[in-house]
C-alpha cells in the first residue's frame, strides 16, 4: 500500500489508523466472501452491519447524524481501500457516497433523523434511481411521475439498472411531477416497504456479479409531502450538485484498481516461466508494464491533484468530467494490458485481473457516460458551453 505520507495531501495519523482498519476489514470479512457473493448476486446483510460496526459506511456523515463523522479523506481511503481489493460485490460506494450525500445535503432535520443513523450502521441500505429503461443520459425525458394526492404524491414508473436495488430499505426516486415539464424533476424519498413498490429481476451482468443491480417498479405508491426531498422542482439541480464530487470518486476507484492491476501484472510475470527464462525477462513485457507504470503514474498525479482541488474547494465540473474520462480510459487500457501478460490465467475468475478487466468496462458507462464528459469538456472549450 502507498503510504500516505508521499501523497501531498493533508492526511493526518488518524487517516492511516483508518487505512489500516479497511484492508483489516477487507481482508478478514470481505475477501473471504467475494466469489461467494458474486455466485448469489448480493451481498450479504450481515456485512453492512459489520461494516457499519466498524464505522466504515458513510465514512463522511457527521457524528450528530449518527456516522463517524471523518472528512472526505476517510471516504477516499474508503473507496481506496476497496478498489484495490478489486473488490466490486460491497455496493458501499453507491451507499456511503451517492444517497447519503443527498439526505445530508438537502433533507430536512426529520428526513436526517429517520434516514442518516441506519444508513451508518447498513441497518437501511439506500440506492438512487434516476435511470430507465427508454432515459439513461438523456435524463430530463424520464417517465416515472409522481402526481398530487391528499398529503403527499402517487409515484408510478419504472426504473432499470439500479445498483443496490434487490438490497435497499430507502430508494431516491428521481422522478416528474409533471411528465410535460421536463424542469419538473423531484427527487423522493422512497421506503421499499411502500405498497405499490416492487423490485424486478436481480439484472445478469456480465462482471461486478455480487452487487445487485436491478430493475424497480412503482405503481401508486404513496409517497407523503415530508419525503419529498427538498421542494418539488428541485430534482435536477441536485443532481447536477454532487456531480463533481461523484466523477472524482470513480476516477479515484479507477485509479486504485490500475494500481493493483499493475501490481499483480508484475508479480505474475516475475514468477511465470516459459521458453527457459522468465516471462519478466522478455522485451515486450517490460515494454508492457513501462506502459502500464506510465499510465498509473500520470493517473496518480492527475487524481491527487484534482484531489487536492476538491478540498479547496475549487474541483469544477468541467475537470472532474476529464477526470472521469481520462481515468476510466486508462483504468481499461492497463487493466487490458494486465490481463494479457496472464495468459489464459488472466481469463480465470480466480485471479483478479480478470474481475478488474470486466470491471473496469462498465465505468466508461455509468456516473455520465464518457461520450456525456467529452461533450461537457467539449463545450466549455468552445460554443455557448464556453467558460
Ligand atoms: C452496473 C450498472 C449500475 C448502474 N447503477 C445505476 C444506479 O444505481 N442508479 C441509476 O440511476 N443508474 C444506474 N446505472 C445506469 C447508468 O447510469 C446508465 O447506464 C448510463 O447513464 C447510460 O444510460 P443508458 O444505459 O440509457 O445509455 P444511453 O444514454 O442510451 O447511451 C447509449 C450511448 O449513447 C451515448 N450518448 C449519450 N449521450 C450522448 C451525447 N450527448 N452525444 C453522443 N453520444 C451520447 C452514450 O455514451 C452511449 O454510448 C447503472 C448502470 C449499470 C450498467
Amino acid at each position: 500500500m502507498d503510504s500516505l505520507s508521499n501523497r501531498n495531501l493533508p492526511f493526518q495519523e488518524e487517516h492511516q489508523i483508518y487505512q489500516d482498519q479497511i484492508e483489516r476489514f477487507a481482508q478478514q470479512e470481505l475477501l473471504p466472501n467475494d466469489a461467494r457473493w458474486d455466485d448469489q448476486g448480493y451481498v450479504d446483510r450481515e456485512a453492512w452491519l459489520k461494516a457499519g460496526a466498524n464505522g466504515l459506511l458513510c465514512p463522511s456523515m457527521p457524528e450528530e447524524y449518527g456516522g463517524p463523522g471523518g472528512d472526505f479523506l476517510h471516504s477516499v481511503l474508503m473507496m481506496e481501500g476497496l478498489a484495490r481489493h478489486g473488490l466490486t460485490g460491497p455496493g458501499f460506494f453507491i451507499h456511503s457516497e451517492m444517497v447519503t450525500p443527498y439526505i445530508i445535503n438537502f433533507g430536512s432535520d426529520e428526513q436526517k433523523a429517520r434516514w442518516l443513523p441506519g444508513m451508518a450502521t447498513g441497518e437501511v441500505i439506500g440506492a438512487i434511481a434516476m435511470t430507465e429503461p427508454g432515459a439513461g443520459s438523456d435524463l430530463r425525458s424520464m417517465r416515472t411521475n409522481a402526481t398530487r394526492t391528499d398529503g403527499g404524491w402517487l409515484l408510478n414508473g419504472q426504473k432499470v439498472f439500479i445498483s443496490n436495488g434487490q438490497t435497499s430499505d430507502l430508494v431516491v426516486v428521481a422522478a416528474k411531477t409533471d411528465l410535460a415539464d421536463k424542469n419538473s424533476i423531484t427527487l423522493f424519498l422512497v421506503d421499499t416497504k411502500s405498497k405499490g413498490f416492487q423490485r424486478g429481476r436481480n439484472l445478469e451482468k456480465i462482471g461486478i456479479h455480487g452487487q445487485d443491480t436491478s430493475e424497480l417498479f412503482f405503481e401508486d405508491v404513496f409517497v407523503p409531502d415530508d419525503s419529498v426531498l427538498g421542494k418539488p422542482g428541485e430534482g435536477f439541480k441536485q443532481l447536477m450538485h454532487g456531480l463533481a464530487r461523484e466523477r472524482l470518486s470513480i476516477a479515484i476507484g479507477c485509479q486504485s484498481k490500475a494500481e493493483s492491476a499493475l501490481q499483480w501484472t508484475i508479480d505474475y510475470v516475475e514468477q511465470r516461466e516459459m521458453f527457459g527464462a522468465r516471462l519478466a525477462d522478455m522485451q515486450n513485457t517490460r515494454f508492457t508494464l513501462a506502459e502500464m507504470k506510465t499510465d498509473v503514474e500520470v493517473g496518480r498525479a492527475f487524481v491527487d491533484d484534482m484531489l487536492r482541488q476538491y478540498l479547496d474547494g475549487k474541483l469544477d465540473a468541467t475537470r472532474a468530467s476529464m477526470g472521469k474520462l481520462w481515468l476510466t480510459e486508462m483504468l481499461g487500457r492497463v487493466a487490458d494490458k494486465g490481463l494479457q501478460m496472464h495468459g489464459g490465467w488472466g481469463y480465470m475468475r480466480e485471479f483478479p485481473i480478470s474481475r478488474v478487466w470486466v470491471a473496469a468496462r462498465i465505468e466508461r458507462i455509468l456516473g455520465g457516460s464518457n461520450e456525456v464528459m467529452k461533450e461537457i469538456i467539449g463545450r466549455s472549450l468552445v460554443g455557448r458551453g464556453k467558460a
